[in-house]
């Protein structure tokens, strides 16, 4: 069998013959899934970066946790097959993709897992890794009233996706990312073995494959924390001319003791003019409510900002007058709010195009330079989407996780999330991805990619500093061939 898969790969007369080669190695795999083959045009070549597209062997739909174990095993077996798990494809630079290898749809694996577990006053949702988080969210509120504590702002991503970045949103100032909210976790590790880990069991393995980037394991499971859900929620929008009133508002507000503050805080810089996608008019909550830009006083600059926030009381807060907009929704219609807006933009057709995006987390003591030199002057027209930035805090984040953060207690994530039709060209877009992350290294700024993506060894070892070597020791462990999530580029199977 292995002396056979090693012939496809490097015989490319047998392409031919491949749609035979993939029932036999189907029936000697044992595969209660279905496996196809890995066509260029398939969704194993895709995602929502649409900057890359590599062909794989085969796209293999596992029914389960034992399928993965088998098809990870076969490629330790053979000389250099790779296995990439795609969640839902929603990575922009080819990470969950596999040149040449196995690309497993965890999609597939979706209904295996959902069990609600009260334990010990506490409640629990056991999921799969492959299972969507819109839902975990519409199945946990509908059924049991409960909802898990921290999200992202979009749902059609995998909890296995989320969990081997991070999984952030408004509410992560206050509970963590979603790599905080997770007990327990199986995994089938790079060698094949399916395990179950946690923070007292097998510890090593839990910790390393939160944030993992997919290299150490395959997440089959989740236990993720839940709530009690509210039935409605107030999300405000106020409006800042000053980077200054915005950041010490944004920082009181998660600083605050929990009842004392917002749910969910969240903030955007926008264009100080009338463009329908970057300017003014994305600022409203509902079409209803207008934007008047007389409020806004004659000094401000090129670029505003806007504070985002849920359930809770702007006392304090010094915004400007007049540019509030608010509505009351149900709590799943707010979470679900990214997805109604890619109803909206698959419509103009602009969802489907490439998605140049950039996300970073900048240190609170570089944020002031971060805006006058990116915001202010670089990204003075938008991005032809949204630019999110506001405050996370470090304390909420586990340091035995593989994640990498900026020094200091907060630190700003910052998302350039760019629609190119809307916004400069692919190439200019990238251009000026690379033009803003030379700057941050040269002006030394402290900051780290969110969702990385780096070509060379030496860029991921200044990523990862003082953490990569225990990123490698846990690769040795958990994945030592390098068969695991190749296209995150950062460990290659020698042949
Ligand atoms: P994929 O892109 O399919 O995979 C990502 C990586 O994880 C790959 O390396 C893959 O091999 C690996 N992987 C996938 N599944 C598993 C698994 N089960 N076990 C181990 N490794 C696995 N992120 C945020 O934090 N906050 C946000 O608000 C947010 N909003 C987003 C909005 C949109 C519209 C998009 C496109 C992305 C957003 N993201 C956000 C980024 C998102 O978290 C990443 O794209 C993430 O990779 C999840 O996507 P996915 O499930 O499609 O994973």
């Amino acid at each position: 069998m292995i002396a056979y898969l090693g012939r496809i790969v490097h015989d490319n007369d047998a392409e031919s013959k491949l749609d035979d080669d993939v029932s036999s190695i189907s029936k000697s795999l044992d595969l209660q899934g279905s496996i196809e083959n890995g066509d260029v045009s398939s969704l194993a070549s895709k995602d929502f970066g649409g900057l890359y597209s590599v062909k794989p062997l085969f796209l293999i739909k596992p029914s389960g946790a034992e399928d993965i174990s088998r098809v990870v095993k076969l490629a330790s077996r053979t000389s250099n097959l790779t296995v990439a798990a795609r969640g839902n494809g929603h990575s922009i630079n080819g990470q969950a993709m596999a040149e040449g290898g196995l690309v497993i749809d965890m999609c597939s694996t979706e209904k295996n897992h959902f069990e609600f577990l009260p334990i010990n006053g506490s409640h629990y949702i056991d999921v799969s890794g492959g299972a969507l988080w819109e839902d975990v969210l519409t199945r946990c509120v509908s059924r049991y009233g409960y909802a898990p504590r921290s999200w992202t702002d979009y749902l059609s991503l995998t909890v296995g996706g989320t969990l081997s970045n991070a999984g952030v949103s408004g509410q992560a100032f206050r509970y963590g990312p979603q790599t905080s909210n997770v007990t327990e976790l199986e995994v089938v590790t790079g060698k094949g073995e399916l395990t179950v880990c946690s923070e007292t069991l097998n510890s090593e393995l839990f910790f390393g494959v939160l944030g993992g980037l997919g290299q150490f394991g395959i997440i089959t499971r989740a236990r993720i924390k839940l709530q009690q859900a509210p039935d409605m929620v107030r999300w405000i929008r106020v409006v800042y001319s000053e980077f200054e009133e915005f950041t010490r508002d944004a920082e009181f507000l998660v600083t605050q003791k929990e009842g004392e503050s917002f749910d969910y805080v969240e903030g955007f810089v926008f264009c100080n003019n009338d463009d329908p996608f970057n300017g003014w008019p994305s600022v409203p909550l509902d079409p209803g409510h207008e934007f008047n830009p007389t409020h806004i006083s004659q000094t401000a600059g090129s670029v505003l900002y806007c504070l985002e926030a849920v359930n809770g009381l702007l006392g304090r807060l010094r915004f400007v007058e007049g540019l509030k907009s608010q509505v009351d929704v149900s709590y799943t219609k707010f979470l679900l709010r990214v997805n109604r807006a890619e109803e909206q933009v698959k419509a103009n057709g602009t969802w489907d195009g490439p998605h140049p995006w950039l996300n970073l987390f900048v240190s609170k003591s570089d944020v002031v330079n971060f805006d006058r030199t990116v915001f202010k002057t670089m990204l003075k027209d938008g991005v032809g989407g949204p630019m999110l930035i506001y405050p996370l805090l470090r304390s909420k984040w586990d340091d035995r996780t593989s994640v990498v953060l900026p020094e200091g207690e907060i630190f700003y994530i910052v998302a350039l999330l760019r629609f190119v039709p809307n916004g400069p060209s692919v190439e200019k877009s990238v251009a000026q991805n690379r033009e803003i992350v030379n700057w941050c290294i040269k002006a030394g700024l402290d900051f780290k990619l969110y969702l990385p993506h780096y070509q060379s060894k030496e860029d991921w070892e200044r990523h990862f500093g003082n953490r990569w070597s225990r990123f490698v020791e846990r690769k040795a462990s958990f994945d030592p061939m390098a068969i695991l999530a190749p296209g995150q580029n950062i460990f290659r199977r020698d042949p």
